[in-house]
């Protein structure tokens, strides 16, 4: 049988939990058995009652036997995975040949892959989940990107100083407000969909030609990009990064635009790369007073200059909100998304049966050997962002290593 452990987030300001009852009843009936800490579902809405009603078993954190039940854990389901490494308990906890799976922030980090390989724990990174069809419903970036975008725009209409809809009043009309989103992904897509509801009027910009027609529709206005000699190209989907001419052409095209808009949400992205800087300080000096941009790429630096992760600036008289951490904002249902996400590919781990026989790595499957950060059988680390390059095998997990 697989023992799943579920642990409360330790990462401060994190609210969503990894494991939901609704999960918990669905991986139980794949055989595996849920251990999840007390508390680890209250900021995000699920009482420990509903674990318990689903059939987990509670773990209290000071209960003498906490740390011996980590060791009891063949997976580990986490959001900010990453934090787990210098937590107590925690990594240190788990026993060699044990699974992590969440958000690890693998590209460059070393820190966390060398803990793992300390204690010879396998990692999956969700981030580095392949985009490929039959891995859709275990995609957290879609997921956590769609909440984000949707909060993004109602943190935007909040802070404004007009109405975002269209208006015809006995004191006259209100023209609708004006939304620029830059970058067409997951949540810009999400954006110019909130915004379109809540009746904006919206431009969006993006690199790859193919955002055109999911922009329009939408019922966005796409802007194409600057044509140069050399246009940043796509790979597997994402953009790859653009060249320093080509971002001065774009600022330039965007001045015009920044200039006639109301809210402008930032979620243009290179993964792995830092973000593309469209917004500097002359453009916003060219903006209305009272306008606000929302920057939902501050984390990798931000496309706007002077935004600041977790922080609202004034700059210009305008509103520069550095978001961070929007999916934990709405803690229930990206939580319920998430957790999701995650049944799916512990599913997809344990394959066909249901008789609870231990799951196994199958290291030629594209969506494990996509986004494995660690294996436990490799004597040698794995760069980080990369395949392990392990030899093809069906590795059990839970066992030593
Ligand atoms: P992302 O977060 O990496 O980037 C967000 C957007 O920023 C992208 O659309 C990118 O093209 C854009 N961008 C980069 N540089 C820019 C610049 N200089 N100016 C303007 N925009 C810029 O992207 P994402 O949301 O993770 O999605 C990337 C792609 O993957 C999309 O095509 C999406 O439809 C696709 N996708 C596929 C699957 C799947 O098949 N399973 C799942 C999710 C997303």
């Amino acid at each position: 049988m697989t023992c799943v452990l579920v642990p409360r987030e330790r990462r401060a300001g994190e609210h969503r939990v990894a494991a939901t009852p609704e999960t918990v009843k669905r991986l139980i009936a794949r055989g595996c058995a849920l251990i999840v800490e007390s508390g680890a579902g209250l900021a995000a809405g699920f009482a420990d009652g509903d674990y318990r009603d689903a059939g987990a078993t509670l773990l209290d954190p000071r209960a003498a036997d906490a740390q011996a039940r980590w060791r009891d854990a063949d997976v580990i389901l986490s959001v900010q995975g990453a934090s787990l490494a210098e937590a107590e308990p925690g990594l240190n906890q788990l026993r060699p040949g044990a699974l992590l799976i969440g958000l690890l922030e693998p590209h460059a980090n070393t820190a966390l892959l060398e803990a793992l390989q300390r204690q010879r724990l396998s990692a999956l990174a969700l981030e580095l989940l392949p985009r490929i069809s039959r891995a859709q419903t275990m995609d957290v970036l879609s997921s956590q990107a769609n909440v984000a975008g949707y909060k993004a725009v109602l943190l935007a209409a909040a802070a404004l100083d007009r109405y975002v809809p269209m208006l015809m009043t006995a004191a006259g009309t209100i023209q609708p407000a004006r939304a620029l989103i830059l970058g067409a992904g997951v949540a810009g897509l999400q954006a110019l969909a909130t915004a379109r509801r809540l009746g904006a009027v919206v431009v969006v910009s993006d690199v790859r030609p193919a955002a055109k027609e999911q922009v329009e529709s939408l019922g966005g206005r796409f802007l194409e990009p600057p044509q140069l000699e050399q246009n940043p190209t796509e790979q597997g989907g994402y953009a790859q990064q653009a060249s320093e001419a080509f971002l001065a052409a774009q600022r330039q095209q965007l001045a015009e635009q920044l200039a006639q808009s109301d809210m402008v949400i930032c979620t243009a992205q290179v993964p792995g790369r830092p973000a593309p800087r469209l917004i500097d300080d002359a453009m916003l000096a060219g903006m209305r007073p009272g306008a606000v941009v929302v920057d939902l790429a501050v984390a990798q630096g931000g496309n706007c200059e002077g935004t600041r992760p977790g922080e609202t600036v004034l700059r210009h008289g305008v509103q520069l909100i550095g978001a961070e951490a929007l999916p934990s904002s709405v803690a229930h249902h990206a939580s319920a998304l998430y957790a999701r996400n995650l049944a799916a590919l512990l599913e997809h781990l344990l394959g066909a049966g249901t008789d609870g026989s231990p799951l196994a790595l199958d290291l030629e499957d594209p969506i494990v050997s996509g986004c494995l950060f660690s294996h436990a059988a490799d004597a040698a680390a794995p760069a980080a962002g990369a395949t392990t390059g392990a030899s093809p095998e069906r590795q059990p997990v839970g066992g030593a290593a």
